[in-house]
């Protein structure tokens, strides 16, 4: 098995695939101003099983098409859709946050929560505005540093990780240089990491690594993860989630 494949099987199950929840999701909708209306059209970029994708089409009454590259994340959410009575709303596309499928100024509202560090916060921001009418907003949630300064470990942990992380101060100034207005920033909330992704995604671990006979890629996978973990107990007064709403202008 692949170390992608790997990743995919530890994360199918699980309800979110990144740190969020059900509360911040809607107070970020809450922030874009949006109103329900069954005209609205939505892209969740990267959306993982698709928990924000089934909230947006829930409380907007929103189409919704979800968009990611791994087809048994998307298979989970067409499921779930049916059952919530959602499969009219919401479609789904296999493929690339790089190359929607979508015409120019067509979307009302582009969302995406933990999934544009994919394609770098600024060359997504950039790149995702041609697709939103005027007016039309964006909500992202994305590694932020919580402080102007934090230890030298962490700091070099995530700047060997993921290069675009930064303030948020940082980060609504990106969002005003490619042509948005800041309607709103929040950072997400502990418990959004560790009661709605890292607790979950522990409980699993035993069935995971039973199902692949503890095999050494599948054991160095939990063993990341497990630290990925420590670091976060260890210096979340420092980096967290930023939650950021902005319209184009
Ligand atoms: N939005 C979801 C998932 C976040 S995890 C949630 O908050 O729970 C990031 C997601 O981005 C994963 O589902 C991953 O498959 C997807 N992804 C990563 N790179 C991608 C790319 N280049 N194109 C499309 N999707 C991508």
């Amino acid at each position: 098995m692949t170390d992608l494949q790997l990743i995919v099987d530890l994360h199918k199950s699980a309800r979110r695939q990144g740190p969020g929840g059900e509360a911040e999701t809607r107070l970020a909708i809450a922030l874009t101003r949006l109103k329900p209306d069954p005209e609205l059209r939505i892209a969740d970029i990267g959306s993982g099983t698709g928990a924000s994708s089934l909230l947006l089409a829930q409380e907007l009454r929103a189409q919704v098409t979800a968009v990611d590259f791994i087809p048994e994340f998307l298979e989970r959410l067409q499921a779930d859709a049916i059952l919530a009575g959602l499969g009219d709303q919401v479609e789904t596309h296999l493929g690339s946050m790089t190359s929607l499928p979508f015409q120019p100024g067509e979307l009302d509202a582009i969302w995406s929560e933990g999934a544009i560090y994919n394609m770098g916060f600024e060359a997504g921001v950039a790149d995702w505005r041609r697709y939103l009418k005027p007016g039309g907003v964006l909500a992202v949630s994305e590694l932020t540093w919580l402080t102007a300064a934090r230890p030298a470990e962490v700091q070099d942990h995530w700047e060997a990780v993921y290069s675009g992380v930064d303030t948020a101060g940082a980060k609504i100034a990106v969002l005003e240089r490619q042509g948005y207005a800041p309607l709103g920033y929040f950072p997400l909330p502990e418990a959004c990491w560790t009661a709605n992704y890292y607790e979950p995604m522990i409980a699993r671990f035993p069935t995971f690594l039973q199902a692949h006979d503890h095999a050494p890629d599948a054991l160095a996978l939990v063993e990341a993860e497990r630290q990925e973990i420590a670091l976060y107990e260890r210096y979340s007064a420092y980096f967290g989630y930023g939650f950021f709403i902005a319209r184009k202008v």
